[in-house]
């Protein structure tokens, strides 16, 4: 059984927000208003921190892509009260829209603010409801929702597989994040198996997790800059 992971490398993202626009359009995230961001109702599966360090002269921009990161121990799965949210194949951390009952215990669970409430009915544009992506649901007002890995590209990976007659390849799952990085910083795959680049990079010395000391086992690893 896989084990998916990301491993993001600091030293090759130049902060574009590809990642974050193509999660939005994979995954029919509806658009927000500058109301919504400054109350913090914004979802943004995929999001980027940016951390200035200012000594002048220089003056340096830190950017952390920062999707669910999948922990092996999620603190929010233990708090559900409905069983909403559970951990499915491969360890990817998934949601149950219509048993959600908007509690929020989960998102005051996460160390890592990565679960969203629909305060809103979503809503879009006429000219861009021909663009939904017919293989992710659409969440209604009241429910939690989160990053999945877009885990519907791995169910159309093992079926293209299984028709080709052959195991799947590394390639096969990539999140749309991952592969819209022109730069090539975000690396995804089998983190227990050796084939996969993941899961040397995973294993660098360069490697950091966050908030590592709480015990939650995240699977996203960030290679830090300039070492
Ligand atoms: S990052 Fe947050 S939402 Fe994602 S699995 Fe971990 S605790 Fe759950
Ligand atoms: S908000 Fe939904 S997923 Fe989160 S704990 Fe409550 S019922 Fe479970």
């Amino acid at each position: 059984m896989a084990r998916w992971g990301m491993v993001i490398d600091l030293d090759k993202c130049n902060g574009c927000g590809a990642c974050a626009v193509a999660c939005i359009a994979e995954n029919n995230i509806a658009p927000s208003n500058p109301q919504w961001f400054r109350q913090g109702r914004s979802i943004r599966w995929m999001d980027y921190l940016i951390e200035k360090e200012e000594h002048y002269p220089e003056v340096k921009k830190k950017i952390l892509p920062r999707p669910c990161f999948h922990c092996d121990e999620p603190p929010c799965i233990k708090v559900c009260p409905v069983r909403a949210t559970f951990k499915g194949e491969g360890g990817i951390v998934g949601q149950v829209y219509p048993r959600c009952i908007g509690c929020r215990y989960c998102t005051t669970a996460c160390p890592y603010t990565v679960r969203y409430f629909n305060w809103f009915v979503p809503d879009w544009p006429d000219e861009m409801k021909p663009m939904f992506n017919p293989d992710v649901s659409v969440r209604p007002k009241g429910v939690v929702e989160k990053c999945t890995f877009c885990h519907h590209r791995l169910q159309k990976a093992k079926d293209r597989a299984r028709f080709e007659k052959r195991e799947m390849r590394e390639d096969d799952y990539i999140p749309a994040c991952a592969e819209a990085c022109p730069a090539k910083a975000i690396y995804f795959g089998d983190l227990d198996n050796p084939e996969h680049k993941v899961f040397t990079l995973s294993k660098s010395r360069r490697v950091r997790r966050l908030l590592e000391d709480l015990g939650t086992e995240p699977k996203v690893f960030y290679l830090s800059e300039g070492e």
